[in-house]
């Protein structure tokens, strides 16, 4: 028997037509670099999505077509994640921090039609004009005033052709498996893969992330997204802020600078932030070393990579904000795990919470997962047994653009039942949190046993002196491989090899503590942020142990 419930598709154009209706006077306040603080209401929002969508008509866009941004977190990025979707077409944002030559991959692979730059992304595309063959426009995203001095061809002012248009626009109705958006992501070995949203998966995950338990977002918070708009969405945070109307605060290009999120926060009011473990560590130094606080602020995620038990700490003592840690991958756009208390857990030390804060948060409705051993078996959530993780559902990936989506193919991520292999290696608590122990090609299998690099570098960073560490394996004789720990001292501070053994001696299980710590003046990291662990296998490819 079928059901007698209306089929209407999940499109992203109804979260904004939404916004529009019941939100009309929240406001998005954005940093761009043509105004420190540009201010407007929703209302002001979908006029000027609905002018962009006549826009892409007039420069030929056609349904399906792939439209590239190179932007950072503002209004005009927003409009377009909008506008493009909305519209039909799909919004490929693309990290501009990448190397030039992922950049060009990126753009000729998904065969970028139209690119919306900000205009510090200008001498990038300068450099690489020769090689973007596909590309029939760019148009800068910023005023006529603004516009830069260039040498490219059909090059456009966002706000000229913006203010030439009408705000008529009809968002249309189409299959909600429609492509809405792509993001490269380069955690894979061999070139960037594509990841390619649905409208469905969009807002399911928008639905999702807005849960009580995930991010709490409200009518009533105002948040600010430190997470790039070009990496996962933002962690869906453009979409999660319109469904419920929540103030949101975009930093521009200043994401990592502590002033000015400090000041945002401040002056607007900002109740949640999400960002990388850099991030807060940038924000927190800056927030100490100048004697200033954040008042309002009362949560901040942390994800894409593990957060340090310091970042916890110094959030709470110092600040009276509480760390909701969580795990994600481009590939589960991103949300997957987050942290929040179960009932029971009321009584709990601080000291107790903050373990479970170290931990990568508990299932969110929408994500199975389930971890593995060699075989393939699944293990238990009993909180010691690691295996691989995998997950599924509606907004995981089932395969990457232009490879095979055929579950168990080689280039497909899914395997034969179905499920989608993360790459990471973790376990699972009694109660469902999920503790990442490290990645596959990251994981050091010592004399037979696993080692996690994670565990040595968190106990690593947690000495005063020491202001980064990575953790890799290197060949060994006797065990095949053994951990070896590199790390960048802070500011004019100097400790030797051994005083680092000696701190991590108490910390550590004999077998994980690193064979050699060797002191290095900086990390390789990615565009993301996270340290380059390939990078640091090729610089220390020829190392050997001193006593093997
Ligand atoms: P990306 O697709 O670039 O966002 O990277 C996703 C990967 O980042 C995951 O597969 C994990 O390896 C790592 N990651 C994300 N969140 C966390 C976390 N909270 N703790 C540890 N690793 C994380």
């Amino acid at each position: 028997m079928q059901a007698l419930m209306m089929n209407t598709q999940l499109m992203i154009s109804s979260i904004l037509n939404h916004a529009e209706y019941n939100f009309p006077d929240v406001e998005m306040v954005s940093v761009t670099v043509d105004n420190p603080r540009h201010r407007q209401n929703n209302k002001t929002f979908a006029k000027r999505c609905r002018q962009l969508a006549n826009v892409l008509d007039s420069l030929g866009a056609e349904f399906g077509d792939r439209i590239g941004t190179l932007a950072w977190n503002d209004h005009r990025h927003m409009e377009l994640y909008y506008a493009v979707s909305g519209s039909g077409m799909v919004c490929h944002t693309i990290n501009p921090k990448l190397f030039p030559e992922q950049v060009t991959y990126i753009i000729n692979h998904a065969e970028d039609k139209i690119l919306f730059v900000d205009v510090l992304v200008m001498p990038l595309l300068e450099a690489l004009k020769e090689h973007l063959s596909k590309v029939e426009t760019i148009v800068v995203l910023t005023t006529k005033e603004n516009m830069p001095e260039t040498s490219l061809a059909n090059v456009e002012c966002y706000e000229e052709l913006l203010a030439a248009q009408s705000d008529n626009y009809d968002w249309p109705q189409f299959d909600e498996n429609t492509a809405s958006g792509m993001c490269y992501t380069s955690g894979t070995t061999g070139n960037p893969k594509g990841v390619v949203y649905s409208h469905r998966s969009t807002v399911l995950h928008a639905l999702g992330g807005a849960l009580p338990d995930v991010t709490r977002a409200s009518n009533l918070e105002t948040s600010l997204p430190v997470v790039p708009m070009f990496h996962v969405n933002a962690w869906g945070a453009p979409y999660a802020a319109l469904m419920v109307g929540m103030k949101l605060v975009l930093p521009g290009p200043k994401m990592a600078d502590g002033e000015t999120l400090c000041d945002l926060m401040n002056t607007e009011g900002v109740t949640f932030s999400s960002g990388v473990p850099t991030i807060w560590l940038a924000l927190l130094d800056y927030l100490e070393a100048n004697k200033k606080s954040v008042p309002s602020l009362s949560r901040v995620s942390v994800g894409g990579a593990a957060c340090p038990r310091i970042i916890v700490e110094r959030f709470r003592e110092q600040h009276d904000c509480i760390v909701v840690q969580g795990w994600g991958m481009t590939e589960t756009s991103p949300l997957g795990t987050v942290f929040s208390l179960k009932a029971g857990m009321e009584d709990f030390t601080t000291e107790q919470i903050t373990d479970l804060q170290c931990l990568q948060g508990r299932g969110v409705f929408g994500i199975e997962m389930k971890i593995v051993d060699e075989e393939d078996e699944t293990l238990p959530w009993d909180g010691v047994a690691f295996g691989a993780l995998k997950v599924r559902g509606p907004w995981v990936a089932s395969g990457y653009y232009g490879l095979s989506d055929v579950p168990g193919d080689e280039d497909c991520p899914v395997d034969e039942k179905g499920w989608f292999q993360t790459g990471d290696v973790a376990a699972i608590t009694p109660e469902g949190f999920l503790k990442i122990t490290d990645r596959t090609k990251d994981v050091i299998k010592s004399g037979g046993e696993w080692i996690s690099s994670i565990d040595i570098e968190n106990a690593a960073v947690n000495h005063p002196d020491i202001a980064e560490a990575a953790v890799i394996g290197r060949y060994h004789p006797k065990w095949t491989e053994r951990p070896l720990l590199i790390v960048v001292l802070q500011p004019e501070k100097s400790i030797s090899r051994d005083d680092v053994m000696e701190f991590l001696q108490d910390k550590l299980h004999k077998m994980a503590r690193p064979d050699d710590v060797v002191f290095v003046d900086e990390l390789p990291h990615t565009a993301t942020g996270k340290i380059s662990k390939i990078g640091l296998r090729k610089t220390f490819e020829d190392y050997q142990f001193p006593a093997a």
